[in-house]
């Protein structure tokens, strides 16, 4: 059956700049649109191209602290009323202070409120707001990029309205914020497949952290080796992410598709090619009929675009031609959708993976299968 889509943007979006030599640049969400709308996405009957709105301020609590919420404001104006360092934020760390970063920060978590609230009005099956999935924000300071967390406030929204929602972030980096928010309740499922915590930012998500209280076996984490591939990726797919949703039933499932495991992510060590994600967001898509979907990280640009846009064919029902459109062709580099040329891994590291994932999925089965009676 097809379903209809939702694609959250505004050109407002993708104009900011973190700093000039910053990793994360917005205007890979341009690249992305330009290209969906090289394919015509927003053409299709059951596919709508929707304008962001702002967050209120109300929307961010309960999850950030007040004070963090007027620091941010004040800082984005320029003014010094409170310490950066306090929040996190610094001029050549992670998380620098650049002007009217609140009101870019309120617009992508708005979007991704807005795709909540699209679904539970039933305007549509699937919302993708390709500007949100900004994970690592915490209560009272940015971290790693993010300022609010997105994900929490759209979530929060669908538990309000009574329904059971299962997030999943296959981003690069452990989906801390959003982990931290939901990890004493079984309201809301978190798993996170990430690179593990021993190679890469922000150290956590290790198997063995799966929750507490009511939340025991309801955070899963499946820490991956560097160069982890497409197979070792469907494999945990097949094997634990999807069982576990299954047993879980939820009733929205929320997508974090971070396109930083790029096996050419400037950042990362990870091996998926866009073709290997778009199998997962496939899986993903296909576990159930309701779909909220957000970005995340992904700092190989042209990588990031041709991603999200198989993603999106994904939620309007729609394969693309692998060859982009002539109009489109060259431009940020782009030629084709899916990866031709994908590495090769030693027989040495092909068994360490082995050994390393098979060790990974033993131990989550150990300890969150029984707890799901699976
Ligand atoms: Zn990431």
């Amino acid at each position: 059956m097809t379903r209809k889509a939702a694609f959250i943007y505004s050109d407002i979006l993708s104009r900011h700049i973190l700093r000039e030599d910053h990793v994360m640049q917005p205007k890979r969400l341009r690249y992305t649109f330009e290209l969906l709308d090289a394919y015509g996405a927003f053409a299709f009957q059951n596919s709508r191209l929707v304008e962001p709105r702002k967050a209120n301020r109300s929307e961010l609590k309960p999850f950030h602290t007040d004070d963090y919420i007027s620091a941010v404001e004040n800082l984005s104006e320029g003014l010094h009323e409170y310490s950066a360092s306090k929040y996190n934020f610094s001029d050549h760390g992670d998380n620098p202070i650049y002007l009217g970063m609140y009101d870019s920060a309120l617009l992508s978590t708005g979007a991704s409120i807005l795709a909540a609230e699209m679904i539970y009005n039933g305007d549509v099956d699937i919302a993708f707001n390709p500007s949100g999935g900004l994970h690592h924000a915490m209560p009272g300071n940015a971290s790693g990029f993010c300022i609010f967390n997105d994900p929490v406030m759209a979530i929060d929204y669908l538990v309000s309205k009574g329904l059971k929602v299962a997030y999943i972030d296959i981003d690069a980096h452990h989906g801390d914020g959003v982990e931290h928010a939901y990890y004493s309740t079984n309201k809301v499922l978190t798993i996170s497949v990430h690179e593990s915590g021993q190679f890469l930012f922000p150290g956590s998500g290790s198997v063995n952290s799966i929750g507490t209280g009511s939340g025991l076996g309801y955070s899963v984490n499946i820490p991956l080796h560097p160069y982890s591939n497409d197979q070792i990726y469907a494999m945990v797919m097949s094997d634990i992410i999807l069982p576990i949703i299954d047993k879980f039933s939820p009733d929205v499932i929320a997508t974090q598709l971070g396109m930083d495991p790029y096996f050419k992510d400037p950042i990362t060590h990870l091996g998926l090619s866009t073709q290997g994600h778009n199998q997962l967001v496939r899986s993903l898509g296909s576990a159930c009929s309701k779909w909220l979907a957000f970005g995340g990280g992904g700092y190989d640009l042209g990588a990031v675009a041709r991603a999200w846009t198989m993603d999106y064919g994904v939620m309007i029902g729609e394969a693309w031609d692998d060859n982009v459109p002539e109009k489109f062709k060259g431009n940020y580099g782009i030629q084709r959708l899916s990866d031709h040329e994908l590495p090769s891994i030693s027989e040495e590291m092909s068994e360490r993976l082995e050994q390393f994932t098979s060790s990974t999925m033993r131990e989550v089965k150990e300890l969150v299968f029984p707890i799901h009676s699976i």
